[in-house]
């Protein structure tokens, strides 16, 4: 019953980031800001082709501070979001000190999108989810939104592993123990069916 938002290691029951189509997991096909070229160009067909197989794109997004200039992400950023978009694929979004420039990208956007590795403001993350946007809190960082949580609860929200390589399972636990509330691995599991569009299966 476990669910893993993010990791870049093929595993059962988890969101794979990775360029080829993961030996285990459902793929999400990354194109990730950091290794963007230094300028613009479009991607070729095989991104097209491996994209109508995997089952979400991602991560791409915004980094203020690394890859290359931000005017090129973003140029990038809207054309994969726009290739999502046409292919039916939720998004991955990794994103570091762009909130303004992430949330013009994401305007015309109308699939799922989940922001992986979260560890921002309590104000950016009811932000996130106001826009009905999921959100997969990065480790240890759930303690800041304890309160919040325990008030709202769990909708939209995930856990991740990234690439940490600590069991989903242990992190649930984590989870559990550091902020009092208690249902988190049924919870996420919830929402990342919803998020990748298998809210019928179990
Ligand atoms: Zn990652």
């Amino acid at each position: 019953m476990y669910a893993d938002f993010h990791t870049h290691r093929p595993k059962a029951d988890a969101l794979v980031s990775a360029r080829e189509k993961p030996g285990q997991g459902l793929w999400s096909l990354e194109f990730h800001p950091w290794h963007l070229p230094a300028s613009f160009q479009m991607p070729g067909e095989a991104f097209f082709h491996d994209l109508r197989r995997a089952d979400a794109l991602g991560e791409i997004g915004l980094d203020r501070l690394r890859g290359p200039d931000i005017a090129v992400q973003i140029r990038f950023l809207k054309t994969l979001l726009a290739a999502a978009g046409e292919a039916g694929k939720p998004v991955v979004i990794h994103a570091v000190r762009c909130d303004a420039e992430l949330d013009a990208a994401l305007r015309d956007f109308s699939g799922n999108v989940l922001i992986h590795g979260f560890r921002g403001s309590e104000r950016r993350l009811l932000e996130h989810l106001a826009f009905g946007r999921f959100v997969s809190i990065a480790p240890g960082a759930w303690k800041k939104y304890a309160g919040l949580l325990a008030a709202r609860g769990l909708s939209g929200i995930g856990l991740e592993s990234d690439d940490t390589g600590e069991d989903i399972a242990a992190i649930c636990l984590r989870a559990e123990r550091e902020t009092g509330i208690s249902g988190w691995a049924e919870l996420c599991r919830e929402n990342f069916l919803r998020f990748i569009g298998k809210a019928g299966e179990k």
